[in-house]
């Protein structure tokens, strides 16, 4: 294997931070630039008429690949260095097979379960979910005849639920829905193609416990066992490995911790290699991958994707620890966290080795008393979105979950007195110095 692959030195396993370095980039080839150029081209010529055949041959899967054949440059929208060696880089840190590189978190998503249901299949997701995915999943798969089936700790607010509360036992409920589910499916003549994770769920924190899932899914008898893909947006790759816990692909916005400094949008998919060529053949014909801009952006932010995760992430749970009683204050939402239930604290013992560093807080009050909250701040940006090296605010009711009921936000904890904080890395006594006196002005 070539040096620049290697990820051991004698019988010592390299870690993800340190292969973020070289891992998958020769300088030999260009020119011995340190970092990685940035190839903007759309088109790659070949050596040879036999070279273009053979790259054919295998991007069109008219024959498998040798063990040790690298697919052929060909065309931007099928590969391209800068996402090989990113994508190289980003399987690393999951310990996937293989992962690919999309235009956006919802690129990736939605040509994920493109390539994966047909027809009279049906889809499980769990609610609530990033507001596109929901839309997704709500209204545009059913448009092309697959069933989706939320579960809920509520009602969801749009079309197409089965209302299962999940409150008192997640686990449980979700088998029964996947167990279902799967019947459906079945007299449709389709079959239950994929369960649709998003844990922890934005923006309550509250945790799915993935190897209970994933044994929900192993029980069922189906000639091919539906994929569990797991949404690691929010912890991933830090502080959850969903592949570890019986996740098939693991899903990201790369916009978030990933890219980590809210200059770009893109997303990723990563998981088993069967799975991983289908997405592949997907991404190809949709032409959803990302360009090799953005995938140089990513790269420059993976080399410290470890310390902002860190900084960020103990500069929240300093927080938490601050504000929790606050006399301002009903509730600290963090994943895992002291105020959750005995059994959420079970699985995050479990399933993550941190809690990331966007929680919400209960407000006592309401709209009024968020929203002179969210006016008073001066270093929390006021914007959706998270995971930058900045810190930001939202109001989820009044915008990214303005859609929903006001039954089911209720039921759900998404109450006009909620707020939800995605914490960077600033000085963290900046930052307590910040929403003291923002709490102060309500
Ligand atoms: C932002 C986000 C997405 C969508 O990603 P884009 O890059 O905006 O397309 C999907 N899932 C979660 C959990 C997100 O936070």
């Amino acid at each position: 294997m070539s040096r620049h692959r290697s990820r051991t030195i004698g019988d010592r396993s390299l870690a993800p931070e340190t292969l973020m370095m070289g891992y998958g980039y020769d300088p030999a080839l260009s020119e011995g630039s340190i970092k990685a150029p940035i190839f903007q081209t759309s088109t790659f010529v070949f050596r040879s008429a036999e070279d273009g055949k053979r790259f054919f041959e295998v991007a069109y899967g008219l024959r498998e690949k040798d063990p040790e054949e690298a697919l052929g440059l060909i065309y931007s929208r099928i590969n391209n260095p800068n996402l090989e060696i990113l994508e190289d880089r980003l399987a690393v840190w999951d310990g996937a097979d293989k992962a690919l590189v999309f235009s956006s978190g919802m690129a990736a998503i939605s040509t994920t379960i493109l390539a994966l249901s047909r027809p009279n299949d049906v889809v499980v997701y769990t609610a609530p979910a990033y507001g596109g995915t929901e839309y997704l999943f709500d209204r545009i798969l059913p448009r092309m005849g697959v069933t989706t089936v939320s579960v809920a700790d509520v009602i969801p607010p749009r079309t197409n639920f089965t209302p299962i509360s999940l409150a008192e036992e997640p686990g449980a409920a979700l088998a029964d829905v996947i167990e279902n589910a799967a019947y459906l499916a079945k007299r449709k003549g389709g079959r239950l193609a994929a369960v649709y994770v998003e844990t922890p769920a934005n923006p309550t924190n509250k945790l799915i416990d993935l190897e209970a899932t994933s044994a929900a899914i192993k029980a069922l008898e189906q000639a091919e066992a539906p994929a569990l893909l797991v949404d690691n947006t929010f912890l991933g790759p830090l502080w959850q490995n969903p592949l570890q816990h019986g996740a098939d692909l693991v899903l990201y916005s790369l916009t978030k911790y990933v890219g980590g400094h809210s200059d770009l949008i893109a997303g990723a998919c990563m998981g088993r290699a069967d799975l991983m060529a289908r997405v592949a053949e997907m991404r190809t014909i949709c032409g959803t991958i990302t360009d090799p801009h953005t995938a140089w952006l990513l790269m420059r932010s993976l080399e410290t994707l470890h310390i902002r995760m860190e900084r960020s992430q103990s500069n929240a749970m300093e927080l938490v620890r601050r504000l929790r009683g606050h006399p301002k204050i009903l509730e600290v939402l963090d994943a895992g966290g002291a105020e959750s239930s005995p059994a959420q604290q079970a699985i995050f013992a479990r399933q993550c080795t941190g809690a990331g560093s966007t929680f919400s807080l209960r407000l006592k009050g309401g709209e009024a008393e968020a929203f002179r909250m969210l006016n008073a701040l001066q270093l929390f940006k006021l914007a959706v979105s998270l995971g930058g090296t900045e810190s930001l605010v939202s109001h989820p009711s009044s915008t990214t979950h303005s859609d929903y009921s006001p039954e089911a936000k209720i039921q759900c904890g998404i109450g006009d007195n909620l707020v939800r904080l995605s914490v960077g890395i600033e000085n963290v006594d900046d930052l307590y110095a910040d929403l003291v006196q923002a709490l102060e002005a309500i």
